[in-house]
């Protein structure tokens, strides 16, 4: 316990060190500048990220040391998911493992050392109508010639007032954190994509039985792991079931199922709820400026992680319901931070061409 009791309230500029600089002209289209504080309540900046998850950090990196001097708007609770994930065995270069959290701050660190400066406050507001691009935090108001969009994406919960109730008493929609808690208990998972048959897969490591409870009377989850979880031992498979209720005071003790293919109900006791229904992309503030696909993630370019926006680039799991990794969300903050320098050369070179025109008229 820290014994220092003093509730600690966070300014909203608080890891942000800027110099304090007079605006330059011309500042719409040239990358040149150093970014600057203008104002008590305004930042000017060659790129901001919005986000402070792998991608985030990653483009941070590469803007920092591509000389961009990037402010990363990283979120109240920065970081991303791996800051609720504990063992990360798959990040390559970490042959035993690295804690999630742990992960995170390394690639803060290394943000940071190369000078990007990371604001730990969730963006309200933004207006990309026209350069420079305007975000709002925490009443300070940000000026960006380029954009990154790097907010990830978060869990679905079912929705059901039992389930926020004993939220992290027995429900979870993290098998990797919190699997471990459930060893030798019976648990469930509800969903029928390559998550919930991954997790249910992934918890027999630690529960004596899993109970896997889908909707209809087919997973969407691919193939090969759908056959896994038919066949392993510890997995026992519910389907056209729905959960009307998570039962228990203080801690989950069992579910109240619904039937969708004949009438009644049944109870199936258990000690842990997994819920692994997909996630959902972080677009709030961006949801009227930038075009999203069916399943509401944002759009970027394919080949690019260009946006519709000139500009404005999209990298990480707010693009990707598909892949979903620490590691290609890296890599796609890596390109879209790429993206950004090389359209703001454009950009300046445009800008000088139009000036030596001028000058040659004259
Ligand atoms: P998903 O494919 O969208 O599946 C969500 C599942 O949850 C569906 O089966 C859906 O049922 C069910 N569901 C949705 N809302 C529900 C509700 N309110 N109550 C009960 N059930 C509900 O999501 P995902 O499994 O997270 O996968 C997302 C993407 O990541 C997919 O492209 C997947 O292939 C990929 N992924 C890949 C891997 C891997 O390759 N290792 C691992 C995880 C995820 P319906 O089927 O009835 O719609």
């Amino acid at each position: 316990m820290s014994d220092d009791a003093t509730p600690k309230t966070k300014s909203p500029l608080a890891g942000l060190n800027l110099t304090f600089l007079e605006p330059a002209e011309g500042a719409q289209t040239a990358p040149a500048a150093p970014p600057r504080q203008t104002s008590g309540t305004s930042v000017d900046a060659h790129v901001v990220i919005v986000g402070s998850g792998p991608a985030g950090l990653t483009a941070a990196i590469y803007a920092a040391r591509a000389n961009l001097q990037p402010v990363v708007i990283g979120g109240i609770v920065g970081g991303g998911q791996l800051m609720i994930t504990s063992d990360v065995e798959n990040y390559p270069g970490f042959p035993d493992g690295v804690q999630g959290p742990e992960l995170m701050g390394f690639f803060r660190a290394q943000a940071e050392r190369f000078g990007a400066r990371i604001v730990d406050a969730d963006v309200d507001r933004v207006e990309l109508g026209s350069r420079p691009f305007r975000l709002w935090a925490e009443g300070v108001e940000y000026r960006a010639q380029a954009v990154i969009v790097a907010t990830g994406a978060e869990a679905i919960w079912l929705g059901i007032e039992s389930e926020t109730r004993l939220r992290g008493r027995g429900v979870s929609a993290c098998a990797t954190c919190d699997g471990f808690f459930f060893r030798d208990k019976e648990i469930a998972v509800v969903g029928g994509g390559d998550s919930a048959l991954e997790e249910a897969l992934y918890l027999t490591r630690f529960a004596s039985k899993v109970h896997l409870i889908h909707r209809r009377d087919a997973f969407r989850g691919s193939k090969i792991m759908q056959d896994r979880a038919a066949t392993h031992p510890k997995v026992e498979l519910h389907l056209n079931r729905t959960i009307e209720e998570v039962l228990g005071a203080d801690h989950v003790e069992a579910l109240r199922l619904g039937k969708t293919d004949e009438p009644g109900e049944e109870r199936l006791a258990i000690q842990g709820l997994f819920v692994a229904i997909g996630h959902r992309p972080n677009v709030a503030v961006f949801r009227d400026w930038l075009e999203m696909d069916e399943k509401g993630y944002l759009r970027n370019g394919g080949a690019t992680t260009a946006s519709n926006i000139d500009g404005v680039f999209v990298a990480g799991d707010v693009d990707d319901h598909r892949y979903r990794q620490a590691v290609t969300a890296a890599g796609e903050g890596c390109r879209a931070a790429i993206d950004a320098e090389r359209w703001l050369e454009a950009q300046e070179a445009e800008a000088e061409k139009t000036e030596a025109g001028a000058v040659t008229v004259r």
